[in-house]
């Protein structure tokens, strides 16, 4: 039997689709996190605990483990762990992504130098230490522009300003943040704010060759101060010569980065000028938005993800035809959630599949830039892009969010 191991961070959403996808391909799961794992039941005999921020420890742990209980593939499930799982990839010597390219998608400036040298269209940016005059960086840069952290994600700390006192405001928020989250960076990355619609592409590498598995649109305008996900509805809407040029220009980035091996989830814009790389991610979707995803004959994403690294045949990377979306539902104010109403209503609107509510009763729920988790998600879907659309915006209406 093959054995996979799954690097699962503790905030993950990702674990139960793995593990249910690896029953479904009868594979042997060991299970590793950074402290013992609420799974725990369901693999007793095969969970790690390691520490993810030293990859190259993590890799020789591994490699002792796997000499009495062989690995066969490596699979960390989120941005925390693309790195660790590089290296431990390479430690066992299974094809992976370099230790290098994962790490270029896990440091915003290094990305942009990397996409910046290979001519991949990209917003113009400038590093800004918080330690330098802000004042001065203020008067020297271009606005609009989007201030962000080097290595946060779920869009935490990404803030647009507008003017020099905006800048100031937005970089000192930025040091907050960076602070509570045990963050130790002086640095931060200031870009032009590129205007148009945003997509994202989910994708698969193999051997450096991109599959482009689903386009989203997300048709709620982003135009900040904060970038809050909600819907993402696919296929995409756009023309087919624009997807094709988003698809084209993915490729171009994930090579630039160095990226080979795996699942890939990119951002991008898209306006007169053309597509601009927002990011790219050596991952697949977060949250539980993966449920909108099904291949060939009904295989998810995450099987999809398992067979490519355990070299297994892989049918068909087709899409199911039918349109589907995922509301990420909005956190709308602060404080502690108390109760979610109206479930079963919203999941009487034609062609919503499911309403998921992942934040727990007491929960305490921050709004961005400081915060990062989910309320909950919302799925649907319909014969159009823009009924799944409208199902999931008619289901959002008829919730109702308690929050004291
Ligand atoms: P994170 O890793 O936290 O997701 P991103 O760099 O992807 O950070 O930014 C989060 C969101 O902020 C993007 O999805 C996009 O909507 C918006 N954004 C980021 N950079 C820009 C930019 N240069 N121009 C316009 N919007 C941006
Ligand atoms: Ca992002």
């Amino acid at each position: 039997m093959q054995r996979v191991l799954l690097l699962l961070p503790t905030t993950t959403y990702r674990t139960q689709a793995f593990l249910d996808a690896a029953r479904t391909l009868g594979v042997e799961v060991v299970c590793a996190s950074e402290r013992p794992n609420v799974f725990a039941e369901q693999a007793p005999d095969n969970l790690l605990t390691l520490d993810f921020d030293h990859p190259e420890s993590v890799a020789e742990a591994v490699r002792r483990f796997g000499q009495a209980h062989p690995i066969d593939a490596v699979v960390g499930v989120d941005d925390l762990t693309t790195v660790v799982a590089a290296a431990v990839a390479q430690r066992l010597g299974l094809p992976a992504n370099s230790v290098t390219a994962a790490a270029a998608t896990r440091d915003k400036h290094v990305m942009r130098q990397r996409l910046s040298e290979a001519g991949v269209p990209e917003p113009g940016f400038r590093p800004i230490s918080l330690d330098d005059d802000l004042a001065v960086a203020a008067g020297d840069i271009g606005y609009p522009c989007v201030l962000k952290p080097l290595r946060l994600s779920a869009s935490r700390g990404v803030i647009r300003a507008d003017t020099p006192a905006e800048f100031g405001a937005a970089c000192r928020r930025i040091a907050e943040i960076l602070k509570q989250a045990g963050d130790p960076s002086r640095t931060l990355l200031a870009e032009e704010f590129i205007p148009g619609r945003e997509v994202a592409l989910e994708g698969l590498l193999v051997g450096g060759a991109l599959h482009t598995l689903a386009l989203f649109d997300k048709p709620d305008p982003l135009d900040g101060p904060f970038f809050e996900e909600t819907i993402y509805v696919t296929p995409s809407r756009l023309p087919a010569a624009e997807q094709a040029r988003i698809s084209t220009d993915t490729a171009r980035a994930a090579t630039a980065l160095g990226l080979e091996e795996g699942p890939i989830h990119a951002e991008l814009r898209i306006n007169a000028r053309g597509p601009f790389v927002i990011e790219v991610a050596a991952r697949s979707i977060g949250g539980l938005c993966s449920r909108t995803l099904r291949f060939g004959t009904g295989m998810t994403l995450e099987e999809l993800i398992l067979r490519h690294a355990l070299g297994r045949k892989i049918e068909s990377y087709d899409r199911e035809r039918r349109p589907a979306g995922v509301m990420m539902i909005p956190i709308p104010r602060a404080g502690r959630l108390q109760a979610v109403a109206g479930i079963e209503r919203a999941e009487a609107v034609a062609g919503v599949e499911e309403v998921a509510i992942t934040a727990h009763r007491g929960q305490e729920l921050v709004l961005l830039p400081e915060g990062w988790q989910y309320l909950g998600f919302i799925f649907a879907r319909a014969d159009t892009p823009e009924e799944v659309e409208r199902a999931l915006r008619e289901a959002h209406a008829r919730l109702h969010v308690d929050i004291t």
